[in-house]
C-alpha cells in the first residue's frame, strides 16, 4: 500500500524546493501516493480563506503534508497560513532539529552541534489576537494555558526518553511575563518531575539567545513558548549554516505537516538557485514518521555525503549549483551511484 501525503509545493521557492525535494524521496523507492495542494498568495485572494477547503480534504484524507512556504504579507493582509494550519488541525508540537552538516564550512564548523528545539505551537502571541483600544494605541495577547504547556512539555520529555536525550532547557521570560510565563515553566516542572533521568534546566530567553552563541555543543533539547521558538529557531539555523538546511515538523494528534523553517524567500524566487536541503531534510523526518526508517536514513545520509563531497553546494552555502543539481546530486546519492 504507498503511503498518501499531501504536498504543498507554496509559492515563493516553495515549487522548486518541493520538486526538487518530491525527487529526492522518490529516490528511496518509498511508494508515495502524492496529492498535490495548491496553496498561494493568489489562491487565498481568490478564495478568501487561508485555508482553501480542498487542502484541508486532502489533508484530512491523508493526514501527513509536505509543505513549502507561502508568503505572509507583513502588516496587514491575510494571516499566516502557517498559523492558521496549525491551529485549524491543532499541530500543537513544533519539532526543529538542528545539527552541523558534515563538510560544511560556517563559523561554528569544528563544534558540535546537535540540538533540537520544540516550540509549543498554537497560542501565545501567535493567538493573533489584537485590538487597537484608541487610535494608535494597541494591545497584542499572550494566551497560556496549562493544557497547552502541559501537552508540548509531555510530548518533549516523551521524545527525550525515546532518543535518550540528556537535558532539556526550558526558555522563558517569566521575571517580566511572572503569570504567562510562570504557568508554562509551572507546566515544564511538574511533566519535568515525572523525568527523573533527564537532566532539566530553566533559561531566561535573552541569556539563552547569547548562551547559544557562545556555547551552542551545550544544548540538547529547547522547550519554549512559540514566539520565542520562533525566534530561536532562526538564530540556531544561522549556527549551522543558515535557513537553507533546517527542516521542521507540526506534530498533532491527527495530522503531521512537514516544512522548512524558512519563508517564500522572493528575493531568490524564480532563479532555481534556492537551496532545497531543508526540505529534504523536513522529508527525512516525514519519512520516520510514516514508518520508513531505512529510507529516511539513507536520504539523510545521501545529503551529508552531497555535503561532504561539496561539490553541489547552492549559492546561499558558497556554492554555485541551481536546485536541479543539488537535486540531482542527492538523488544519485540515495541510489549509491558515485
Ligand atoms: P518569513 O516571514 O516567511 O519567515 P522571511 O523573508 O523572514 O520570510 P525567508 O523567506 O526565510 O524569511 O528568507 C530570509 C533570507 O534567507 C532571505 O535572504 C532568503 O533568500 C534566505 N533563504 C531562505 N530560505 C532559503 C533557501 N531555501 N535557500 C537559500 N536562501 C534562503
Amino acid at each position: 500500500m504507498p503511503h498518501k501525503v499531501t504536498l504543498i509545493p507554496g509559492d515563493g521557492i516553495g515549487p522548486e524546493v518541493a520538486a526538487a525535494t518530491r525527487r529526492a524521496v522518490d529516490a528511496t523507492g518509498v511508494c508515495i501516493d502524492w496529492e498535490t495542494a495548491e496553496l498561494t498568495g493568489r489562491i487565498i485572494q481568490e478564495c478568501g480563506s487561508e485555508l482553501p477547503q480542498a487542502v484541508l480534504d486532502s489533508l484530512d484524507r491523508t493526514r501527513v503534508g509536505l509543505k513549502g512556504p507561502v508568503t505572509t504579507p507583513v502588516a496587514g493582509g491575510f494571516q499566516s497560513v502557517n498559523v492558521a494550519l496549525r491551529k485549524r488541525l491543532d499541530l500543537y508540537a513544533n519539532v526543529r532539529p538542528v545539527r552541523n552538516l558534515p563538510g560544511l564550512k560556517t563559523r561554528y564548523s569544528g563544534t558540535p552541534i546537535d540540538l533540537i528545539i520544540f516550540r509549543e505551537n498554537t497560542e501565545d502571541l501567535y493567538a493573533g489576537l489584537e485590538h487597537e483600544v484608541v487610535k494608535d494605541v494597541v494591545t497584542s495577547l499572550k494566551v497560556i494555558t496549562r493544557t497547552a504547556s502541559l501537552r508540548i512539555a509531555r510530548y518533549t520529555f516523551d521524545y527525550a526518553r525515546r532518543e535518550k536525550r540528556k537535558r532539556i532547557t526550558a526558555v522563558h521570560k517569566a521575571n517580566i511575563m511572572k503569570l504567562g510565563d510562570g504557568l508554562f515553566l509551572r507546566c515544564t516542572r511538574e511533566t519535568a518531575a515525572e523525568y527523573p533521568e533527564i537532566e532539566y534546566k530553566e533559561l531566561i530567553v535573552d541569556n539563552a539567545a547569547m548562551q547559544l552563541v557562545l556555547r551552542p555543543e551545550t544544548f540538547d533539547v529547547l522547550l519554549m513558548p512559540n514566539l520565542y521558538g520562533d525566534i530561536v529557531s532562526d538564530l540556531v539555523a544561522g549556527l549551522v549554516g543558515g535557513l537553507g538546511i533546517v527542516p521542521g515538523a507540526n506534530i498533532g494528534q491527527n495530522h503531521a505537516v512537514f516544512e522548512a523553517v524558512h519563508g517564500s524567500a522572493p528575493d531568490i524566487a524564480g532563479k532555481g538557485i534556492a537551496n532545497p536541503t531543508a526540505l529534504m531534510q523536513s522529508a527525512v523526518l516525514m519519512l520516520g514518521h510514516l514508518g520508513e526508517q531505512q529510507a529516511a536514513a539513507r536520504l539523510h545520509a545521501a545529503i551529508e555525503r552531497v555535503y561532504l563531497e561539496g561539490a553541489a553546494l547552492t549559492p546561499d552555502l558558497g556554492g554555485t549549483a541551481s536546485t536541479d543539481q543539488f537535486a540531482d546530486a542527492v538523488v544519485k546519492a540515495v541510489k549509491g551511484v558515485s
